[in-house]
């Protein structure tokens, strides 16, 4: 029996600095059958960053004609002044031709999406401590200290949405959260909405 599904869409929220490009990173050297979508935004590139691989790197002219466009699948302005958003095309392509698509986004972008596509699986991703949080932020070393407090400050708020997503990994030990991301995205495979096609096979066969 051939499988006829798309693939899975997965959004992973969380504070900054708790390891969600970590793990998403580490989900994708495992599984080539998994994609990351590439968001736009208007912030500049931390040190090493790649336009086109982490970011593409946008002025805020071409951000909002994009916008105008209607280009995203969903966008936030957040930080002050930084907008964010995720490009519609590429995760449609990749989910009808069956691939995984993991979207790391903020939580108003989590809502957006969830709403757009209801079939999609949120998973908040958080550390063992608020104090763990903060000295990874640090210790990554991308951000000035002003900038750590004040997404320091936004985590608190997005621990409150917690409930409204589907799962909550924490990423304490690496490889031990990877394996909670693996056993969520085997579970939704079997999810009785997702097969569809089975039903409709077995009731053929039975014909
Ligand atoms: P995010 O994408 O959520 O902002 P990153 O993946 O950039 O976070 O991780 C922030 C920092 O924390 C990085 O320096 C990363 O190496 C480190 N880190 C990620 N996961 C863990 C973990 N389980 N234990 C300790 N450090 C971690
Ligand atoms: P960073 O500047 O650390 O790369 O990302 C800051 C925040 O923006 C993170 O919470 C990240 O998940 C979120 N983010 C990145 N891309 C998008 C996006 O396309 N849409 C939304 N809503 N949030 C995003």
């Amino acid at each position: 029996m051939k499988e006829q599904r798309n693939g899975l869409l997965l959004v992973v929220s969380g504070p900054s600095g708790v390891g969600k490009g970590t793990l998403v990173k580490a989900l994708m050297d495992r599984n080539s059958r998994i994609k990351m979508s590439v968001s736009a935004t208007t912030r500049a590139p931390r040190p090493g960053e790649i336009d086109g691989v982490h970011y593409f790197f946008k002025t805020e002219e071409e951000f909002k004609a994009m916008v105008d466009r209607g280009e995203f699948l969903e966008y936030i302005h957040v930080f002050g002044s930084k907008y964010y958003g995720t490009p519609r095309s590429f995760v449609e392509q990749q989910l009808a031709d069956g691939f995984d698509v993991f979207l790391e986004i903020d939580v108003q972008g989590a809502m957006k999406v969830k709403q757009a596509f209801p079939d999609a699986v949120l998973i908040f991703i958080t550390a063992p401590s608020m104090s763990e949080i903060k000295s990874r932020l640090i210790g990554r070393g991308t951000e000035t200290m002003e900038q750590v407090e004040k997404r320091f400050a936004t985590a608190f708020e997005e621990i409150k949405m917690i409930p409204e997503y589907d799962y909550v990994v924490v990423n304490d030990v690496v490889d031990k959260a990877v394996h909670h991301l693996e056993a969520i995205m085997e579970a939704e495979r079997c999810r009785t909405v997702r097969s569809a096609y089975l039903t409709e096979a077995i009731e053929e066969i039975g014909r």
